[in-house]
């Protein structure tokens, strides 16, 4: 008997219901194809949007900011961690954005660590769709704020929630992914600004997705549906379509001032370093200069996934590029992932917990950096593997 035998068990549980993680690496720049374990492989499942993990533009944007700036930051941002560039970055991203004020963070992920506790704590109360991403549940919980999560995207039940409840608390916060990560589906966020409005509640969004992707050349989800000003935390990240690394949070300047002040993330953890914040900027410099990638991504996104429906697929109710093939139990799904692998296409099987239980898939994220000849050979393993494991017919 050991103590750490609870811990050899739980793993092999993992192994047997077709949810241990084997993790693949990468041998080779993040594009259109790389090489995976040794292979040149159709890459499916990176957040590469556009293309830009990679782009000239932003590598040499680095290597300058590298040569001027040097490797680390060697400090938080409250202290001696904050650069020229990082402050230009979040002037940028705010007019890129449309809003009073920015504020950057090393991760989404950070941001919404960052956020959620510095405005909400154990006398309030926060609504929260059953979907929002992790880091959303995480910092729900880190405010020790009542959780109340309603039906995903149902607005209804949101309304009823807040009638319910919120007279009980001091302030309360509505938080909603805007595109929703697993399912690619988008928040009603019009309708549930109403009811922000209506109630006086705090209203804040997490467009990972949606940043670089949705709205005016991919200015987020608040300008694709035209909220300009109503939104009062829009948070993003640059580690997707921006191609590079941090978090987002872009809204009123009274909010990012307070930040400043409490954001954990900001005030106890390494800014991120010169070059990701160079690198940040060149982004915004091709996003501000051309609609052209954007426009290829929702192309390449549309045709991928009306073909994947024509031969028979369940691609779910996905309206972004994100296009999650439903396959349901798990351990289809990684057969799946295995057999698209061995025909040359990286996608990866995601199952329980980052879905719910019987609801395993594919999901396969389309980029700006695929060619037509890419997807359609995307398409054509798809087929083969699909009909040979009897998924379609
Ligand atoms: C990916 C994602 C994050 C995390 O962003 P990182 O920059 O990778 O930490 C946060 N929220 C949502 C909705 C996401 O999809």
């Amino acid at each position: 008997m050991s103590k750490l035998d609870w811990l050899h068990a739980e793993i092999e549980g993992l192994k047997a219901q077709g949810l241990y993680n084997r993790i693949r690496t990468i041998e080779s720049p993040q594009g259109a194809w790389l090489i995976v374990d040794g292979k040149r492989v159709l890459n499916f499942c990176s957040n590469n949007y556009l293309g830009l993990a990679n782009h000239p533009a932003l590598v040499a944007a680095a290597k300058k900011a590298l040569d001027e700036m040097g490797a680390g930051p060697a400090a938080v941002r409250s202290i001696a961690g904050t650069t020229h560039l990082h402050l230009e970055l979040e002037k940028r991203l705010a007019r890129f954005k449309g809003v009073e004020a920015a504020i950057t963070f090393q991760s989404g992920f950070t941001a919404n660590l960052a956020t959620i506790p510095a405005l909400v704590g154990k006398e309030d109360v926060i609504f929260s769709d059953r979907l929002n991403h992790a880091s959303i549940i995480d910092g729900c919980r880190l405010s020790g704020a009542k959780i109340i999560a309603y039906e995903h995207c149902d607005v209804n039940a949101l309304e009823a929630a807040v009638k319910e409840n919120l007279s009980s608390y001091r302030r309360g916060l509505i938080v909603t992914d805007g595109v929703f990560s697993m399912d690619g589906d988008i928040a009603p966020l019009p309708e549930i600004y109403e009811v922000a409005q209506r109630y006086d509640l705090l209203l804040m969004v997490d467009d990972a997705h949606g940043e670089g992707v949705l709205g005016r050349g991919g200015r987020g989800i608040v300008d694709h549906f035209g909220l300009h000003g109503k939104v009062d935390i829009e948070v993003g990240t640059l580690s997707k379509a921006f191609g590079v690394v941090g978090g987002v949070v872009a809204g009123r300047a009274t909010i990012v001032e307070w930040l400043r002040q409490r954001g954990r993330p900001f005030l106890f953890s390494s800014a991120v370093t010169a070059a990701d914040v160079a690198a940040c900027l060149a982004a915004i410099d091709l996003l501000e200069s051309s609609t052209e990638l954007v426009d290829r991504l929702w192309d390449n996104a549309r045709y991928f996934k009306e073909e994947m429906k024509r031969l028979g697929f369940d691609t779910g109710v996905s309206t972004t590029p994100i296009t999650p093939i439903m396959l349901g139990e798990a351990p289809l799904a990684q057969e799946f992932s295995r057999e698209l692998f061995e025909e040359g296409v990286f996608a990866m099987a995601i199952g329980y917990p980052t879905v719910p239980k019987g609801k395993a898939r594919i999901r396969v994220m389309i980029s700006a950096a695929h060619s037509r000849a890419d997807l359609d050979q995307g398409l054509e393993a798809f087929a083969k593997v699909g009909r040979k494991l009897g998924v379609i017919h």
